[in-house]
């Protein structure tokens, strides 16, 4: 009996009528692109899901894999298609069980069809009854070991045991296009997926101060940027030397107002970055509080320096989490690598916590901004990353 792989797109509650074909075209075209280079073919699609058919072989553990990083699906599993015939459905609900052990089954029965001569409740009854005698199992509706599926729609069946969670969220370019600073730390990788996850298309910017410092920080963004890509197929990273501002910002800003001006830097160049790619706004891994320079004070001086609007997705969590999750999404050990942070250079223990934009403004009379600005962006490397 062939497989199939039936995968559940939701569009998300908020998104209704007109955008609903919009989400779905995208999501699958997003589906097909994930599944690039395997022999699996799309054999329907249905309003609300996509249907799949695998090859000889067990492609299954590279399709699953695949899935579960789609953004947008809400569940799939491998499953045995059969005809509307309660023989065919018996007999691909003993190949799905055979091979596995378990005291105890249920049997979950859902009709999209309900045309169909039986009930759930009499599909339900009929195929246990079988499986009972079958495995010597019993029927616990609880907590079984395993349940058996069967989802009848107008032309055909589906009977299945295992059922995965996707990602959930929205496809990525479903909401638009945004600018991550990515840092190489922990969390800013953990604030762009976090944004991809609600559709937005990201490409990132990474400020080295190579060769004042070494190059780790670039191939921890690299490294970051390529995991970050399995999940929307291509990505733009910007690699932009920061040591020259540095130099410059060191001869006339005090030391604790250093970081602020740094930022306010970074903002800009992110911003102007962000133009040239028609995105509509910014990300950082800023979380209120968690250091000098993520004071509320700071975090609004800092933000000040763009016009663009600024996302930070991870604001209101503890750092425990956000380790949580990086180690959920593999950013993780790539991020603990030591390497030098450009903004620790030349900054004081305890640099200022409650700047203002004005007293900042001042400071900065004395550089030529537009102009450092301009000689950043125009000193960007671009690099391309595609998956698979
Ligand atoms: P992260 O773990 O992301 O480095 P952090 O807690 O270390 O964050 P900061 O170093 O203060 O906090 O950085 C705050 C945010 O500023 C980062 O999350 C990132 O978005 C941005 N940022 C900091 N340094 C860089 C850099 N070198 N290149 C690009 N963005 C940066
Ligand atoms: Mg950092």
């Amino acid at each position: 009996m062939d497989r199939y792989v039936y995968v559940s797109v939701s569009p998300d509650v908020a998104l209704k009528g007109q955008n609903r074909p919009f989400f779905t075209r995208l999501v699958f075209a997003n589906l097909e692109r994930a599944l690039d280079g395997l022999a699996v073919e799309v054999i329907h699609r249905y309003p609300l899901a996509l249907l799949l058919r695998l090859p000889q072989g067990d492609l299954w553990p590279e399709v699953e894999e695949r899935l579960r990083r789609v953004c947008g699906v809400v569940k799939f599993h491998p499953a045995s298609r059969v005809r509307l015939d309660l023989e065919e459905m018996k007999a691909a609900a003993v190949q799905e069980l055979n091979g596995r052990t378990f005291s105890s089954f249920r049997v979950n029965t859902r009709r999209g069809d309900k045309a169909f001569p039986l009930t759930s409740v009499q599909v339900n009854e009929r195929l246990g009854g079988m499986l009972k005698e079958r495995f010597h199992a019993r029927v616990d509706l609880e907590h079984a070991d395993v349940t058996v599926f069967v989802h009848i729609l107008p032309r055909e069946a589906f009977v299945y045991t295992e059922e995965v969670d996707g990602l959930g969220g929205l496809p990525i370019g479903a909401t638009g296009k945004m600018v991550c600073l990515l840092s190489g730390g922990l969390d800013s990788p953990v604030a762009a997926w976090r944004m991809m996850k609600r559709g937005v298309k990201v490409e990132f910017v990474h400020f080295h101060s190579f060769p004042l410092v070494e190059g780790t920080s670039r191939e921890k963004a690299r490294e970051l940027v390529e995991l970050l890509t399995r999940y929307q197929y291509t990505s733009k990273l910007y690699l932009v030397p920061f040591a020259e501002i540095q130099k410059q910002v060191i001869l006339s800003v005090p030391p604790r107002y250093r970081v602020v001006v740094y930022r306010r830097f970074m903002f800009r160049i992110a911003e102007a970055i962000a133009r040239r790619e028609r995105a509509k706004g910014l990300i950082t891994g800023e979380s209120l509080g968690q250091v000098s320079s993520q004071t509320l004070e700071n975090m609004v001086t800092i933000g000040a320096a763009c016009q663009m609007p600024v996302f930070r997705p991870l604001v209101s969590m503890d750092k425990e989490e956000i380790v949580r999750e990086a180690r959920r999404l593999g950013t993780y050990p790539i991020s603990i690598i030591p390497d030098q942070d450009c903004c620790s250079l030349f900054v004081p223990k305890h640099p200022a916590t409650e700047t203002s934009q004005s007293e900042i403004e001042v400071l900065e009379k004395a550089l030529t901004v537009e102009a450092l600005v301009e000689q950043g962006v125009g000193g960007a490397q671009l690099e391309k990353f595609r998956w698979p």
